[in-house]
């Protein structure tokens, strides 16, 4: 199974304590990028599908020293290092840190310029896979990925059929965030499971707000991003709210008064505790994203990732159902 992954990063072998951050796998909170979500490769990636592959080989390899600019998850990336560093200031044994693998389909001749990047930028990646399979997410169960973060929609829905969160990354303008690390997400169908979107689509938005009220007492189901919410939060837990270097927010479009009660007990079940709750009641997301600036925010909604990509907020979509067509659905957030 890992003949195929050709290339990993000097300082790390096999399964033995990574040299760099000495994570450990089971404690880490380990995150997959693809190359196209954390630099920007939209000119070669252009190139690859009218030239063909040779041709982008030859174009990675002659701007092999020339570093790729920053893509959308970058500044995420970034973050999660500051992160390790504060974590490691207090522990220097901290075996529970971030952990960020790059999974590319890049052959390994033409990764070297994304090597090179990500050494220029001086990101504390771990590994490197370099896969020619057609399914690259089939190694994301064995590396444990909490979070697969890539460009691809095709990977995106396989990653969630194998059970890790994942979500789909476009190329956008970004305005860098300072620190500490923001994450933002939405309620429904991403920290939650759709079962109230279902009950809004059939039955509007009076049949929801009865559907709650009849629920109140049960927690809402599991999303695709729950996962990865409670890894963030088990490593928020390590510091105190004033001291962290992690902010999390929940902005969901819910209204508190009617649907606010059945999540924030769902949360409070999950042992998740969210920094910042906004109860947006249908309002568009994009101007207290603008505010919170989070480095990525998570929604399953088209017209919030535009809105947030409308303000510069970097935005990951979380497809629901799998592969439900690329078009706008109504949903409730
Ligand atoms: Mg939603």
């Amino acid at each position: 199974s890992g003949d195929k992954i050709r290339i990993k990063a000097p300082g790390h072998a096999g399964n033995a304590s990574n040299a760099q951050l000495s994570t450990n796998p089971s404690e880490a909170l380990v995150i997959a990028v693809t190359t196209r979500a954390i630099f920007n490769l939209e000119e070669e990636h252009q190139l690859y599908l009218e030239k063909g592959k040779e041709e982008y080989v030859r174009h990675q390899q002659a701007n092999q020293d020339k570093p790729l600019p920053s893509g959308t998850a970058f500044a995420f990336i970034q973050a999660a290092q500051y992160v390790n560093k504060k974590i490691l200031e207090r522990n220097p044994a901290e075996k529970g840190l971030f952990d960020i693998l790059v999974l590319s389909n890049n052959s390994p001749e033409s990764g070297m310029r994304i090597i090179n990047s990500a050494k220029h930028y001086g990101l504390g990646i771990s590994k490197f896979c370099f896969v020619s399979d057609e399914d690259s997410t089939q190694y994301l169960k064995s590396h444990r990925v909490k979070l697969f973060l890539s460009a691809d929609r095709t990977d995106v829905c396989n990653a969630l059929r194998r059970g890790v969160s994942a979500a789909l990354i476009f190329q956008q303008e970004v305005q860098a965030p300072s620190t500490p690390l923001r994450v933002a997400f939405d309620g429904d169908a991403v920290l939650f499971s759709d079962e109230t979107d279902q009950v809004f689509r059939e039955q509007g938005l009076e049949g929801a707000m009865q559907y709650e009220r009849a629920m109140e007492a049960v927690p809402i189901g599991e999303g695709p991003m729950k996962a990865f919410a409670m890894h963030l939060g088990k490593i928020r837990k390590k510091f105190s709210q004033e001291e962290s270097p992690i902010r999390t927010y929940l902005v969901t479009a819910r209204s508190g008064r009617d649907m606010g009660i059945r999540a924030i007990k769902t949360l409070r079940e999950w042992g998740l505790a969210i920094d910042e709750a906004f109860f947006m009641d249908g309002a568009p997301k994009g101007p207290i994203l603008a505010q919170i600036q989070p480095h990525i925010f998570f929604d399953d909604g088209l017209h919030n990732i535009q809105g947030a990509q409308d303000v510069g907020v970097p935005s990951a979509w979380v497809p629901s159902q799998g592969m439900q067509p690329l078009q706008e659905e109504q949903t409730l957030s």
